[in-house]
């Protein structure tokens, strides 16, 4: 800011918020911000509304939480987010319902002069997204890829090499090829090696995508797999991107009759019914990324804006959306078994109570 005025002629405001600096000008402490949340698919989000609605309050914003909702989301999405900067929004959070699909709304925030930020989800083709703020989703990959080759080893009941499917999230969301990747930079030495038999060969993105993120797409997939594949062979696990999408492979696996205890399953999100999953001896393993974190980390970005400051970030070279590598604020994200159940879920009472009931 400093910089800035000793640049400018004689305290000229307009010069100032022209001079080049994204973020110079702040805007009023009780601004209107806007929160644009895809669906109610998996737990994360309908927290996240909750945590936005009360943190932007708490901060002095008037905040603006609207869900895309069931039916001709991504059109009702785009609605939604043109009709926040008509109404005077300073800054919109995003999480996208298709992040390819939001160039024009973003056009038209950047010619109002509000600020986006992209929320988990990456939104993709626009040079109008100003910021990022996700948990590390290529570490969630990883962590999954490595989970699932853990729990082979501990549940199958015997060595390698072990039989295993893949599912990976929807294609409209930038984060399923990241979690993806993570998981394959873990999976594709060992499918190479062959510890590892993917026995459907079902092995790209295309052919594991769950479209939607929808469950009854996952388990109408994995039921599939079975009935062709695995009549005579064992399947030992799968990798599943999220807990939504394990508890629908679960069923599926129980369905055909096949051992859930002798099983490895992954998830991620820490959805009360997959801790619930995992201390019952079912699912294997999810992720812990808090959302309250995520939530608080976003609020602190849309004070520094007000402020006049660019928010700090701490990633500027993972997230390249297609136009631009945007500046993210990445969190880490937390791999959750049985084992470690209590230490992760100390300071989450709801979780941690369906741990303790468990014993
Ligand atoms: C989120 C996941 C979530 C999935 C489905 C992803 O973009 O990062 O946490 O499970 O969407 O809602």
């Amino acid at each position: 800011a400093v910089l800035t005025l000793t640049g400018c002629s004689g305290g000229d405001r307009a010069g100032t918020a022209a001079s080049g600096d994204a973020a110079a000008a702040g805007f009023a402490a009780d601004a209107k911000i806007g929160v644009a949340l895809p669906d109610k698919t998996s737990e994360n989000w309908v927290l996240a509304g909750g945590l936005f609605e009360d943190g932007l309050k708490e901060a002095g914003f008037s905040a603006d939480v609207q869900y895309a909702p069931a039916t001709n989301t991504v059109a009702e999405q785009q609605n939604q987010i043109s009709s926040m900067i008509t109404n005077g929004a300073k800054v919109i959070v995003i999480g996208a319902k298709d992040g390819k699909q939001l160039g024009t709304q973003l056009q038209q925030a950047a010619d109002a002069g509000v600020k986006i930020i992209a929320y988990d989800r990456l939104i993709e083709n626009t040079p109008n997204v100003d910021y990022y703020v996700a948990f590390d989703n290529f570490k969630v990959g990883e962590l999954q890829g490595q989970a699932l080759l853990d729990g082979l080893e501990a549940r199958s009941g015997h060595g390698a090499p072990w039989n295993i499917e893949l599912f990976s999230g929807s294609p409209d969301d930038a984060n399923s090829a990241v979690f993806f990747d993570g998981a394959m930079n873990v999976l594709q030495p060992k499918i190479d090696d062959g510890t590892l038999k993917v026995v459907s060969g079902q092995t790209d993105i295309q052919q594991t995508a769950t479209q939607g993120w929808e469950a009854e797409n996952a388990q109408s997939r994995m039921d599939s797999l079975l009935a062709a594949n695995y009549t005579s062979e064992t399947i030992d696990g799968a990798l599943s991107p999220n807990d939504t999408l394990a508890r629908a492979i679960i069923t599926s696996v129980k369905q055909a009759g096949k051992d859930i205890s002798k099983f490895t399953v992954t998830g991620q999100d820490s959805e009360a019914e997959s801790v619930k999953s995992i201390m019952a001896g079912e699912q294997y393993s999810t992720i812990n990324k808090d959302t309250s974190l995520l939530v608080a980390q976003t609020i602190t970005m849309i004070k520094s804006l007000q402020a006049g400051e660019e928010p700090e970030v701490n990633d500027t070279e993972q997230y390249d959306n297609g136009v631009k590598v945007v500046p993210a604020y990445l969190l880490p994200p937390v791999i959750v078994t049985k084992e470690n159940a209590a230490e992760a879920y100390k300071n989450n009472p709801n979780l941690l109570d369906i741990v303790n009931a468990a014993g």
